[in-house]
């Protein structure tokens, strides 16, 4: 293994970690995101149960005026009762009395129902509002957690950066765009090592004569499958690594 891949190596290692670093960040920012997204679903449910609440309350004070005003009418006709003289004007206005006072147990009856209507809708928004409270405490809690964590995480990416511009100023140019183009391709991992002759990226078995010139370790070699640049590592044939996992 040539020096230059030690260190290429050794940059890779460092880009994993921040890799590593901005996923736990970017977890962090979508759990506050998906926490106000709760938050702000959960108001507009509140919302509407709220405006569905105050058109039920307008409806059940007009039912109850309507039923007030035919009450009043109903006690005025029945005091004009006893001034009527003639039997046939009694009885008339005693059936007008009585078709007012069915009408008025059909209002009593919607007025009944709507306040039925009322006690449900009022258990509803309290309920909406304990959720929404419970979300919003959530949601807070999610927003310090990323808050006390980012920049931990942004400063320690930093200073991995620092470490890596360092380290990529020894590496030829040509040696790292290939590493950075590679790794863009391949899910962070370009460097791999041999394993008993197999590329440890792709697992193929390497043609012997490239896995030939890897022992030898004048060149810098690549897969034929997967394009990732290869190194052979001496002791790598006696302990296979685990597995790449992408
Ligand atoms: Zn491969």
């Amino acid at each position: 293994m040539t020096i230059e891949l030690m260190q290429l190596e050794e940059v890779q290692h460092l880009d994993m970690k921040v890799q590593a670093l901005m996923k736990t960040r970017a977890n962090l920012l979508a759990q506050t995101d998906q926490a106000q997204q709760r938050v702000e679903t959960q108001a507009k449910a509140l919302d509407a149960r709220k405006t569905e609440l105050r058109s039920v309350t307008v409806e059940r004070m007009e039912k109850e005026s309507e039923y007030n005003a035919e009450g009043e009418k109903i006690r005025r006709w029945e005091h004009r009762l006893l001034e009527i003289k003639t039997n046939r004007e009694y009885q008339a206005l005693l059936r007008e009395i009585d078709m007012s006072k069915r009408a008025n147990e059909h209002l009593e009856t919607d007025v009944l129902e709507l306040m039925g209507r009322l006690e449900g809708l009022e258990r509803d928004v309290h309920v909406a509002e304990e959720l929404l409270r419970k979300l919003e405490t959530e949601r807070d809690a999610a927003r310090k957690t990323a808050e006390e964590h980012v920049s931990t995480l942004e400063d320690q990416a930093r200073s991995l950066d620092e470490k890596r511009a360092d380290l990529v100023s020894k590496i030829p140019e040509p040696l790292l765009r290939r590493y950075e183009t590679i790794r863009d391709r391949r899910g962070g991992i370009a460097l791999v090592a041999t394993v008993d002759g197999r590329c440890h990226g792709c697992n193929i078995q390497l043609p012997p004569q490239l896995f030939v010139r890897l022992q030898v370790r004048d060149t810098v070699e690549s897969c034929p499958a997967c394009n990732r640049i290869l190194f052979f590592r001496p002791q790598d044939a006696a302990t296979p690594q685990q597995q790449i996992e992408t």
